[in-house]
């Protein structure tokens, strides 16, 4: 197959017929996981395009399995790679332990700008819950990639950075805000207008393409005011550029001090008969209230870094958990992509051809829709919906009497062969 590289050209992704997608097995059950993916990838591709179009699968090394090999945890060759093909895929790597050490994940969204981290969450039919209801969860999750705490800028305590940190504090006169001074380790926590307002934009665009009404701009403004509040003002400054096609809750209130709540309930009934996208936002602790008591409530969510990998756990354990939800860090702007498993590499369960390869075959389907190959994608779920109705599911799903557990690999070829007959 010759070799046909994913490029962008004026904001607009280009995908020849052909193309290599890089993709990283990862660590521990990622082998396995990406096999049975890989499986049912191709099964799909050929379903949909008989030959027409094909993907030129491209190996690339990181994690353990590098640092075994080449003593480095992400390659420069792989880091290089993926910025030339813009798009890939992988599987969970082994956060390595010691100082110096950061995720190599959070290296790969930070090196490569991937700063919108998009994680759809819907239910599947027949998928255990522990929700009454699953089926109202139907979120998609906006989290800000490559900001806020996760900056890493932290210092430990009695160490020559906190000791200048608290004299600048001192300076500043706000160390007495500082419970215990001589034992606080610190951390410093950027949120910009400029991530935030990206971020925001990406969300919204998101939604007008996907028939998507409401969007909820996820912060804990109430307590941080300058940084949660700043994402939440800045927020709505990017919502309200979208002029006529947005309805905030921004102008909501401000129709309210001017004219009245009437006023204001009927230029919102207005927003929605209209189909305007209605932008509100809602206080961390209450969104998690809220999206256990009324998921039914959010369509699309945009947030903060730290808020954002808690949100996408809590969700996604009401759809089933880690082992079905995906997962994609994107550049709109570069088309720089990685879509990825959102679990572990749970190590306990490597080589056991046992756990669940559904997170990363839906992360694939994510990629597929990000190329524009939407046959593929829609072939894919639509595997994975009747494999999950039928109970033909791995050892984690298999929560009722009629199950048949598959391993991960009969799971794969199972959901190959629905494909094939779709
Ligand atoms: P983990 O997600 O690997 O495992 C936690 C538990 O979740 C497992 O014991 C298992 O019961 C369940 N689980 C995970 N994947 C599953 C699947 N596909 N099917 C069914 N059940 C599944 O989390 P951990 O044990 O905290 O982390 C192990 C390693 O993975 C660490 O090195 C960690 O840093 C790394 N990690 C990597 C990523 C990533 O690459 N995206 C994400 C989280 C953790």
């Amino acid at each position: 197959m010759t070799e046909e590289k994913v490029t962008m050209n004026n904001g607009q992704l280009q995908v020849p017929n052909n193309p290599t997608i890089p993709f990283i097995e990862g660590d521990g059950i990622g082998p396995e996981i990406w096999k049975a993916a890989k499986t049912v990838f191709d099964a799909a591709v050929k379903k949909a395009y008989d030959g027409q179009k094909q993907v030129n699968w491209l190996p690339l090394l990181a994690g353990e399995t590098a640092y075994k090999k080449t003593g480095q945890w992400l390659p420069d060759k792989t880091l290089a790679t993926l910025r030339e093909y813009l798009v890939g895929i992988k599987g969970p790597l082994t956060t390595p332990i010691g100082i110096g050490h950061r995720s190599i994940n959070v290296t790969l969204r930070q090196k490569l700008d991937l700063y919108a981290c998009f994680r759809p969450v819907t239910y599947y039919p027949g998928t255990p819950s522990p929700v009454v209801h699953p089926e109202n969860v139907n979120i998609d999750v906006f989290r800000e990639n490559t900001e806020d705490i996760y900056a890493g800028i932290e210092s430990d305590v009695d160490t020559k950075d906190a000791e200048e940190w608290k004299s600048l504090l001192a300076k500043q006169d706000k160390l007495s805000k500082v419970r215990f001074p001589d034992t606080s380790a610190f951390a410093i926590k950027p949120i910009s207008k400029q991530g935030s307002t990206r971020l925001v934009d990406a969300a919204i665009d998101y939604a007008f393409a996907n028939n998507r009404h409401t969007l909820t701009l996820v912060h804990k403004g109430n307590i941080m005011k300058k940084t949660e509040g700043g994402f939440k003002k800045w927020g709505y400054e990017a919502a309200e550029k979208y002029g006529d096609k947005v309805f905030t809750w921004n102008q909501y209130n401000q129709i309210k001090a001017d004219q009245g709540e009437k006023a204001a309930d009927q230029a919102y009934q207005t927003a929605r008969d209209e189909q305007k996208l209605i932008v509100n936002d809602v206080i961390t602790d209450n969104f998690f209230q809220q999206a256990l008591l009324h998921p039914e409530h959010f369509e699309v969510v945009a947030t903060m870094n730290l808020n954002g990998d808690y949100i996408s756990d809590a969700l996604a354990a009401q759809v089933g958990g880690i082992g079905i939800a995906p997962g994609g860090n994107i550049n709109y702007q570069t088309g720089h992509a990685i879509f990825e498993a959102t679990h572990g590499t749970a190590p306990q369960f490597a080589g056991q051809n046992k756990l669940n390869p559904t997170s990363i075959i839906l992360s694939g389907a994510m990629m597929f829709d990000y190329l524009g190959w939407d046959d593929v994608s829609n072939l894919i779920r639509i595997g994975i919906k009747r494999a999950i109705k039928s109970h033909h599911v791995t050892v984690d799903f298999a929560k009722t009497p009629d199950a048949t557990v598959l391993s991960t690999s009969g799971f794969g070829e199972y959901v190959a062969q629905l494909i094939e007959e779709a």
